[in-house]
Protein backbone atom coordinates (compact mmCIF):
# COMPACT_ATOMS: atom_id res chain seq x y z
CA UNK A 1 0.00 0.00 0.00
CA UNK A 2 2.89 2.57 0.56
CA UNK A 3 3.48 2.90 -3.53
CA UNK A 4 -0.27 4.15 -3.13
CA UNK A 5 0.13 7.30 -0.53
CA UNK A 6 -0.47 10.36 -2.92
CA UNK A 7 -2.54 13.09 -2.32
CA UNK A 8 -5.85 12.21 -3.48
CA UNK A 9 -6.62 16.01 -4.48
CA UNK A 10 -4.91 17.48 -7.20
CA UNK A 11 -5.08 15.28 -10.09
CA UNK A 12 -5.44 16.45 -14.00
CA UNK A 13 -7.39 14.45 -16.33
CA UNK A 14 -3.81 14.57 -18.19
CA UNK A 15 -2.53 11.89 -15.64
CA UNK A 16 -4.57 9.31 -16.82
CA UNK A 17 -3.66 6.08 -18.99
CA UNK A 18 -4.06 7.25 -22.47
CA UNK A 19 -4.86 3.96 -23.71
CA UNK A 20 -8.55 3.19 -21.57
CA UNK A 21 -12.02 5.17 -21.26
CA UNK A 22 -11.94 7.86 -18.09
CA UNK A 23 -14.94 6.21 -15.95
CA UNK A 24 -16.39 9.21 -14.89
CA UNK A 25 -18.54 8.41 -11.51
CA UNK A 26 -19.74 12.06 -10.56
CA UNK A 27 -22.46 13.22 -9.71
CA UNK A 28 -22.88 16.05 -11.97
CA UNK A 29 -21.77 17.07 -14.50
CA UNK A 30 -21.62 13.58 -15.43
CA UNK A 31 -20.52 11.40 -17.84
CA UNK A 32 -22.51 11.81 -20.92
CA UNK A 33 -23.26 8.01 -23.15
CA UNK A 34 -20.33 7.74 -25.93
CA UNK A 35 -22.69 7.15 -28.66
CA UNK A 36 -24.33 10.67 -27.79
CA UNK A 37 -20.77 12.23 -27.91
CA UNK A 38 -19.75 10.54 -31.05
CA UNK A 39 -23.22 11.97 -33.10
CA UNK A 40 -22.30 15.64 -31.47
CA UNK A 41 -18.55 14.91 -33.01
CA UNK A 42 -20.24 13.89 -36.20
CA UNK A 43 -23.02 16.78 -36.44
CA UNK A 44 -20.34 19.30 -36.24
CA UNK A 45 -17.31 18.16 -37.64
CA UNK A 46 -18.53 15.59 -40.56
CA UNK A 47 -19.34 16.79 -44.43
CA UNK A 48 -22.25 14.70 -44.00
CA UNK A 49 -23.51 16.75 -41.21
CA UNK A 50 -27.40 18.14 -41.21
CA UNK A 51 -25.70 21.98 -41.10
CA UNK A 52 -23.47 21.54 -43.98
CA UNK A 53 -23.17 25.17 -44.52
CA UNK A 54 -20.01 25.43 -42.25
CA UNK A 55 -22.48 26.20 -39.70
CA UNK A 56 -22.61 24.59 -36.42
CA UNK A 57 -26.17 23.88 -34.18
CA UNK A 58 -24.70 26.70 -31.42
CA UNK A 59 -24.53 29.37 -34.25
CA UNK A 60 -28.25 29.14 -35.19
CA UNK A 61 -30.59 31.53 -34.63
CA UNK A 62 -33.29 31.02 -31.59
CA UNK A 63 -36.30 32.05 -34.07
CA UNK A 64 -34.78 29.50 -37.25
CA UNK A 65 -36.61 26.98 -38.64
CA UNK A 66 -33.67 24.68 -37.91
CA UNK A 67 -33.71 25.46 -34.24
CA UNK A 68 -37.64 24.98 -33.86
CA UNK A 69 -37.60 21.42 -35.41
CA UNK A 70 -34.85 20.69 -32.41
CA UNK A 71 -36.96 21.56 -29.83
CA UNK A 72 -40.08 20.40 -31.09
CA UNK A 73 -38.28 17.41 -31.58
CA UNK A 74 -36.86 17.49 -27.72
CA UNK A 75 -40.25 18.97 -26.40
CA UNK A 76 -42.02 15.60 -28.03
CA UNK A 77 -39.42 13.19 -27.32
CA UNK A 78 -39.36 13.97 -23.98
CA UNK A 79 -43.04 13.81 -23.59
CA UNK A 80 -43.10 10.38 -24.58
CA UNK A 81 -40.30 9.22 -23.20
CA UNK A 82 -41.41 10.22 -19.99
CA UNK A 83 -44.73 9.62 -20.84
CA UNK A 84 -45.87 13.27 -19.39
CA UNK A 85 -49.88 13.69 -19.72
CA UNK A 86 -50.87 16.44 -22.42
CA UNK A 87 -52.47 18.56 -19.12
CA UNK A 88 -48.67 19.65 -18.61
CA UNK A 89 -46.77 22.56 -19.98
CA UNK A 90 -43.07 22.37 -20.68
CA UNK A 91 -40.66 24.99 -19.77
CA UNK A 92 -36.60 24.77 -20.91
CA UNK A 93 -35.59 27.35 -18.86
CA UNK A 94 -31.56 28.48 -17.94
CA UNK A 95 -29.98 29.06 -14.51
CA UNK A 96 -29.90 25.63 -13.71
CA UNK A 97 -32.15 23.58 -10.99
CA UNK A 98 -31.26 26.69 -8.72
CA UNK A 99 -33.77 28.99 -11.16
CA UNK A 100 -36.33 27.15 -9.77
CA UNK A 101 -35.73 27.51 -6.15
CA UNK A 102 -36.53 30.96 -6.75
CA UNK A 103 -39.04 30.57 -9.06
CA UNK A 104 -41.50 28.22 -7.54
CA UNK A 105 -42.47 30.19 -4.41
CA UNK A 106 -42.70 33.56 -6.62
CA UNK A 107 -45.02 31.64 -8.89
CA UNK A 108 -46.83 29.63 -6.21
CA UNK A 109 -46.55 32.06 -2.93
CA UNK A 110 -47.94 35.46 -4.66
CA UNK A 111 -48.88 37.28 -1.11
CA UNK A 112 -51.29 39.71 -3.34
CA UNK A 113 -52.92 36.33 -4.33
CA UNK A 114 -52.77 33.81 -1.62
CA UNK A 115 -52.08 33.11 1.88
CA UNK A 116 -51.44 29.86 2.09
CA UNK A 117 -47.73 28.52 2.66
CA UNK A 118 -45.12 26.49 1.66
CA UNK A 119 -44.24 23.46 2.80
CA UNK A 120 -40.64 21.66 2.64
CA UNK A 121 -39.65 18.18 3.35
CA UNK A 122 -36.10 18.86 3.87
CA UNK A 123 -34.63 15.44 3.35
CA UNK A 124 -31.14 16.81 2.45
CA UNK A 125 -28.62 19.35 0.93
CA UNK A 126 -30.64 20.06 -1.59
CA UNK A 127 -34.07 20.32 -0.23
CA UNK A 128 -32.67 22.74 2.24
CA UNK A 129 -31.28 24.97 -0.18
CA UNK A 130 -34.17 25.28 -2.08
CA UNK A 131 -36.20 25.82 1.39
CA UNK A 132 -33.83 28.48 2.21
CA UNK A 133 -34.14 30.48 -0.87
CA UNK A 134 -37.68 30.12 -0.79
CA UNK A 135 -37.60 31.77 2.95
CA UNK A 136 -36.28 35.34 1.33
CA UNK A 137 -39.42 35.56 -0.55
CA UNK A 138 -42.47 33.81 0.72
CA UNK A 139 -44.14 32.00 4.12
CA UNK A 140 -42.92 28.49 3.82
CA UNK A 141 -41.97 26.11 6.67
CA UNK A 142 -39.72 22.75 7.10
CA UNK A 143 -41.76 20.50 8.69
CA UNK A 144 -38.90 18.02 8.33
CA UNK A 145 -36.37 20.17 11.24
CA UNK A 146 -33.95 17.72 13.07
CA UNK A 147 -34.73 14.68 11.33
CA UNK A 148 -33.30 11.40 12.02
CA UNK A 149 -32.85 10.07 8.34
CA UNK A 150 -33.13 6.12 8.84
CA UNK A 151 -36.73 7.61 10.19
CA UNK A 152 -37.84 9.08 7.52
CA UNK A 153 -40.24 7.01 6.20
CA UNK A 154 -42.28 6.81 9.63
CA UNK A 155 -41.91 10.61 10.23
CA UNK A 156 -43.00 11.33 6.88
CA UNK A 157 -46.47 9.72 7.05
CA UNK A 158 -46.85 11.72 10.59
CA UNK A 159 -46.47 15.01 8.78
CA UNK A 160 -48.76 13.76 6.21
CA UNK A 161 -51.20 13.48 9.32
CA UNK A 162 -50.42 16.79 11.06
CA UNK A 163 -53.74 19.39 10.14
CA UNK A 164 -51.57 22.15 9.63
CA UNK A 165 -51.25 20.37 6.30
CA UNK A 166 -54.60 21.94 5.62
CA UNK A 167 -52.57 25.59 5.12
CA UNK A 168 -50.35 24.33 2.51
CA UNK A 169 -50.35 25.51 -1.14
CA UNK A 170 -47.67 22.98 -2.00
CA UNK A 171 -45.37 20.43 -0.67
CA UNK A 172 -41.87 20.42 -1.92
CA UNK A 173 -40.04 17.41 -1.92
CA UNK A 174 -36.67 16.54 -3.90
CA UNK A 175 -36.77 13.02 -4.74
CA UNK A 176 -33.34 12.33 -4.88
CA UNK A 177 -31.21 13.76 -2.70
CA UNK A 178 -27.97 14.09 -4.88
CA UNK A 179 -25.26 14.15 -1.87
CA UNK A 180 -27.02 12.35 0.75
CA UNK A 181 -28.11 9.55 -1.26
CA UNK A 182 -32.09 9.62 -0.09
CA UNK A 183 -34.42 8.49 -2.81
CA UNK A 184 -38.38 8.70 -3.17
CA UNK A 185 -39.62 5.72 -5.36
CA UNK A 186 -42.03 3.35 -5.72
CA UNK A 187 -41.27 0.65 -3.88
CA UNK A 188 -39.67 2.24 -1.69
CA UNK A 189 -40.73 5.74 0.41
CA UNK A 190 -43.41 6.96 -2.43
CA UNK A 191 -44.26 10.96 -3.57
CA UNK A 192 -47.43 11.46 -1.01
CA UNK A 193 -50.93 10.82 -2.34
CA UNK A 194 -53.74 13.17 -3.41
CA UNK A 195 -55.01 12.13 -0.66
CA UNK A 196 -52.17 12.68 1.75
CA UNK A 197 -52.18 16.35 0.12
CA UNK A 198 -55.08 17.26 0.97
CA UNK A 199 -55.35 19.69 -1.68
CA UNK A 200 -51.75 21.14 -1.33
CA UNK A 201 -49.99 21.27 -4.59
CA UNK A 202 -46.74 18.71 -4.97
CA UNK A 203 -43.75 20.16 -6.04
CA UNK A 204 -40.72 17.55 -7.09
CA UNK A 205 -37.13 18.21 -7.54
CA UNK A 206 -36.04 15.03 -9.86
CA UNK A 207 -32.44 16.67 -10.86
CA UNK A 208 -31.08 13.62 -10.39
CA UNK A 209 -33.00 10.84 -11.16
CA UNK A 210 -35.60 12.45 -14.01
CA UNK A 211 -35.26 10.08 -17.04
CA UNK A 212 -34.04 7.35 -14.97
CA UNK A 213 -37.69 5.79 -14.29
CA UNK A 214 -41.31 6.01 -14.34
CA UNK A 215 -43.41 8.88 -12.50
CA UNK A 216 -46.79 8.57 -11.51
CA UNK A 217 -47.76 12.04 -12.99
CA UNK A 218 -51.19 12.09 -10.97
CA UNK A 219 -49.76 13.15 -8.05
CA UNK A 220 -47.68 16.05 -9.64
CA UNK A 221 -48.46 19.31 -10.38
CA UNK A 222 -44.66 20.79 -10.83
CA UNK A 223 -41.38 19.22 -11.30
CA UNK A 224 -37.73 20.16 -12.12
CA UNK A 225 -34.80 18.62 -13.40
CA UNK A 226 -31.47 20.80 -13.80
CA UNK A 227 -29.56 19.21 -16.92
CA UNK A 228 -26.07 18.12 -15.96
CA UNK A 229 -27.02 14.61 -14.46
CA UNK A 230 -29.42 12.82 -17.24
CA UNK A 231 -29.94 15.24 -19.54
CA UNK A 232 -26.10 16.42 -21.05
CA UNK A 233 -24.52 19.63 -19.97
CA UNK A 234 -25.01 22.25 -16.72
CA UNK A 235 -27.07 25.47 -17.32
CA UNK A 236 -30.15 24.71 -18.01
CA UNK A 237 -33.60 23.37 -16.61
CA UNK A 238 -36.42 21.59 -17.23
CA UNK A 239 -40.04 22.48 -15.65
CA UNK A 240 -43.03 20.00 -16.09
CA UNK A 241 -46.33 22.14 -15.28
CA UNK A 242 -49.85 21.46 -14.35
CA UNK A 243 -51.04 24.00 -17.43
CA UNK A 244 -54.24 25.19 -14.60
CA UNK A 245 -51.91 26.61 -12.65
CA UNK A 246 -50.47 28.87 -15.36
CA UNK A 247 -51.86 32.32 -15.27
CA UNK A 248 -51.17 35.92 -15.20
CA UNK A 249 -52.37 37.26 -12.33
CA UNK A 250 -48.57 37.63 -11.12
CA UNK A 251 -47.13 40.23 -12.37
CA UNK A 252 -44.28 40.84 -10.06
CA UNK A 253 -42.04 37.86 -11.00
CA UNK A 254 -39.00 38.75 -12.58
CA UNK A 255 -39.59 37.87 -16.17
CA UNK A 256 -36.89 34.99 -16.67
CA UNK A 257 -38.11 33.23 -13.40
CA UNK A 258 -42.25 33.69 -14.97
CA UNK A 259 -43.57 30.32 -15.77
CA UNK A 260 -46.74 31.91 -17.51
CA UNK A 261 -44.32 33.60 -19.84
CA UNK A 262 -42.34 31.05 -20.99
CA UNK A 263 -45.44 28.70 -21.43
CA UNK A 264 -46.71 31.53 -23.84
CA UNK A 265 -43.19 32.18 -25.46
CA UNK A 266 -42.94 28.41 -25.84
CA UNK A 267 -39.73 28.54 -23.72
CA UNK A 268 -38.27 31.57 -26.27
CA UNK A 269 -38.64 34.73 -23.92
CA UNK A 270 -35.11 35.01 -23.88
CA UNK A 271 -32.45 33.14 -25.99
CA UNK A 272 -33.04 29.24 -24.96
CA UNK A 273 -29.64 27.55 -24.05
CA UNK A 274 -29.48 26.20 -27.68
CA UNK A 275 -27.12 23.80 -27.43
CA UNK A 276 -28.32 22.40 -24.06
CA UNK A 277 -31.33 21.71 -25.99
CA UNK A 278 -29.73 20.35 -28.96
CA UNK A 279 -27.91 17.80 -26.89
CA UNK A 280 -30.96 17.17 -24.82
CA UNK A 281 -32.77 16.22 -28.58
CA UNK A 282 -30.07 13.92 -28.76
CA UNK A 283 -29.75 12.23 -25.84
CA UNK A 284 -34.06 12.01 -25.77
CA UNK A 285 -33.03 9.97 -29.29
CA UNK A 286 -30.57 8.08 -27.37
CA UNK A 287 -32.80 6.91 -24.77
CA UNK A 288 -35.33 5.85 -26.82
CA UNK A 289 -33.16 4.05 -29.19
CA UNK A 290 -32.21 2.09 -26.15
CA UNK A 291 -35.59 0.70 -25.29
CA UNK A 292 -37.05 3.63 -23.12
CA UNK A 293 -37.94 4.63 -19.55
CA UNK A 294 -38.77 1.20 -18.80
CA UNK A 295 -35.80 -0.15 -20.02
CA UNK A 296 -33.50 2.34 -18.09
CA UNK A 297 -35.37 2.33 -14.94
CA UNK A 298 -34.48 -1.43 -15.38
CA UNK A 299 -30.96 -0.62 -16.25
CA UNK A 300 -30.57 1.82 -13.23
CA UNK A 301 -31.97 -0.64 -10.56
CA UNK A 302 -29.29 -3.64 -11.74
CA UNK A 303 -26.98 -1.39 -11.31
CA UNK A 304 -27.44 -0.17 -7.76
CA UNK A 305 -27.93 -3.92 -7.13
CA UNK A 306 -24.62 -4.80 -8.07
CA UNK A 307 -22.88 -2.01 -5.90
CA UNK A 308 -25.16 -2.29 -2.66
CA UNK A 309 -24.45 -5.93 -3.22
CA UNK A 310 -21.14 -5.76 -2.93
CA UNK A 311 -21.06 -2.29 -0.20
CA UNK A 312 -23.72 -4.07 2.04
CA UNK A 313 -21.23 -7.25 2.28
CA UNK A 314 -17.64 -6.02 2.52
CA UNK A 315 -15.54 -5.50 5.61
CA UNK A 316 -14.26 -2.65 4.48
CA UNK A 317 -16.61 -0.37 2.08
CA UNK A 318 -19.94 0.47 4.30
CA UNK A 319 -23.15 2.63 2.62
CA UNK A 320 -23.63 5.33 4.39
CA UNK A 321 -27.46 5.35 4.37
CA UNK A 322 -28.82 1.56 5.27
CA UNK A 323 -32.18 1.86 4.90
CA UNK A 324 -33.29 -0.01 1.84
CA UNK A 325 -36.83 1.89 1.93
CA UNK A 326 -35.29 5.28 1.28
CA UNK A 327 -31.04 4.91 -0.10
CA UNK A 328 -30.87 5.78 -3.58
CA UNK A 329 -30.77 3.88 -6.05
CA UNK A 330 -28.64 6.60 -7.79
CA UNK A 331 -26.05 8.14 -5.39
CA UNK A 332 -24.63 5.93 -2.95
CA UNK A 333 -22.52 7.51 -0.49
CA UNK A 334 -19.91 5.27 0.72
CA UNK A 335 -17.54 5.35 3.97
CA UNK A 336 -14.35 3.02 3.11
CA UNK A 337 -12.60 1.61 6.70
CA UNK A 338 -13.65 4.08 9.45
CA UNK A 339 -13.86 7.12 7.09
CA UNK A 340 -10.31 8.47 7.45
CA UNK A 341 -8.62 10.26 5.06
CA UNK A 342 -5.21 7.83 5.00
CA UNK A 343 -7.46 5.11 3.50
CA UNK A 344 -9.89 7.15 1.68
CA UNK A 345 -6.99 8.59 -0.26
CA UNK A 346 -5.18 5.19 -0.83
CA UNK A 347 -8.47 3.67 -2.23
CA UNK A 348 -8.85 7.17 -4.57
CA UNK A 349 -5.33 6.75 -5.88
CA UNK A 350 -6.20 3.39 -6.93
CA UNK A 351 -9.28 4.49 -8.45
CA UNK A 352 -7.12 6.82 -10.05
CA UNK A 353 -4.63 4.39 -11.26
CA UNK A 354 -7.70 2.32 -12.45
CA UNK A 355 -9.07 5.45 -14.80
CA UNK A 356 -11.70 5.82 -11.93
CA UNK A 357 -12.93 9.40 -11.33
CA UNK A 358 -15.68 11.40 -9.77
CA UNK A 359 -16.20 9.48 -6.34
CA UNK A 360 -14.98 12.39 -4.45
CA UNK A 361 -16.37 15.80 -4.97
CA UNK A 362 -16.00 19.31 -3.17
CA UNK A 363 -19.46 19.62 -2.13
CA UNK A 364 -20.38 23.17 -0.71
CA UNK A 365 -22.21 21.10 2.03
CA UNK A 366 -20.88 20.53 5.42
CA UNK A 367 -21.66 16.83 6.05
CA UNK A 368 -21.67 17.61 9.55
CA UNK A 369 -24.95 19.60 9.59
CA UNK A 370 -26.22 16.27 8.56
CA UNK A 371 -24.01 14.45 10.90
CA UNK A 372 -22.07 12.45 8.35
CA UNK A 373 -18.40 12.42 8.22
CA UNK A 374 -17.26 13.43 4.53
CA UNK A 375 -18.02 10.05 2.76
CA UNK A 376 -17.06 9.25 -0.99
CA UNK A 377 -20.09 8.90 -3.52
CA UNK A 378 -20.70 6.66 -6.51
CA UNK A 379 -23.32 8.04 -9.17
CA UNK A 380 -25.01 5.98 -11.70
CA UNK A 381 -26.16 8.05 -14.03
CA UNK A 382 -27.87 7.06 -17.64
CA UNK A 383 -24.59 7.68 -18.60
CA UNK A 384 -23.07 4.90 -16.39
CA UNK A 385 -23.01 1.48 -18.11
CA UNK A 386 -23.81 -1.72 -16.09
CA UNK A 387 -20.19 -3.16 -17.64
CA UNK A 388 -18.59 -0.09 -16.16
CA UNK A 389 -20.74 -0.32 -13.04
CA UNK A 390 -18.92 -4.31 -12.69
CA UNK A 391 -15.68 -2.69 -13.23
CA UNK A 392 -16.21 -0.76 -10.50
CA UNK A 393 -16.90 -3.16 -7.67
CA UNK A 394 -14.03 -5.41 -9.58
CA UNK A 395 -12.14 -2.19 -7.97
CA UNK A 396 -13.39 -2.47 -4.62
CA UNK A 397 -13.26 -6.25 -4.49
CA UNK A 398 -9.67 -5.79 -5.29
CA UNK A 399 -8.88 -2.55 -2.80
CA UNK A 400 -10.38 -4.66 -0.24
CA UNK A 401 -8.44 -8.06 -0.46
CA UNK A 402 -5.06 -5.50 -0.89
CA UNK A 403 -6.17 -4.11 2.72
CA UNK A 404 -6.74 -7.61 3.73
CA UNK A 405 -3.41 -8.98 2.75
CA UNK A 406 -1.25 -6.16 4.49
CA UNK A 407 -2.91 -6.96 7.54
CA UNK A 408 -2.78 -10.43 7.04
CA UNK A 409 -6.62 -11.07 7.45
N1 LIG B 1 -31.32 19.89 -7.17
C1 LIG B 1 -30.56 18.77 -7.10
C2 LIG B 1 -31.18 17.53 -6.55
C3 LIG B 1 -29.24 18.79 -7.54
O1 LIG B 1 -28.50 17.67 -7.46
C4 LIG B 1 -28.70 19.99 -8.07
C5 LIG B 1 -27.30 20.09 -8.62
N2 LIG B 1 -26.42 19.14 -8.24
C6 LIG B 1 -29.52 21.12 -8.11
C7 LIG B 1 -30.81 21.02 -7.67
C8 LIG B 1 -28.98 22.44 -8.60
O2 LIG B 1 -28.82 22.47 -9.96
P1 LIG B 1 -27.94 23.60 -10.66
O3 LIG B 1 -26.55 23.49 -10.13
O4 LIG B 1 -28.08 23.31 -12.11
O5 LIG B 1 -28.56 24.92 -10.30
Amino acid sequence: MKNLSKQFSGYTLSQFKKNAKIINFSPGPSQIPTPVLEEIKNNIFSQESIYPYGITPFEISHRSPEFSKILDNTNNNIKNFMKIPDDFSILWTQGGGHGQFSAIPLNLLDPNINSKKGNYLVTGTWSDRAFKEASKFAKVYNSYENINKELIPLQYKDILEDPAINDDEYIYLCSNETVNGIEFRKDGLQYPSREQLKGAKLVVDMSSDFCMKNIDWNNIDVAFACTSKNLGIAGANVTIIRKELLNDKNKNIPSILNWNLYHNTNSGYNTPAIFNIYIIDIILKYYIEIGGIDEIEKMSKKKSEIIYNTLDKSRLFSPVVNNKKIRSNINIPFIVGNGDNEIKSQFLDYCHQNNIVGLRTMTPFKYEDFNMVEPLRISLYNGISVEETEKFVQILNNFENMVNNELHL
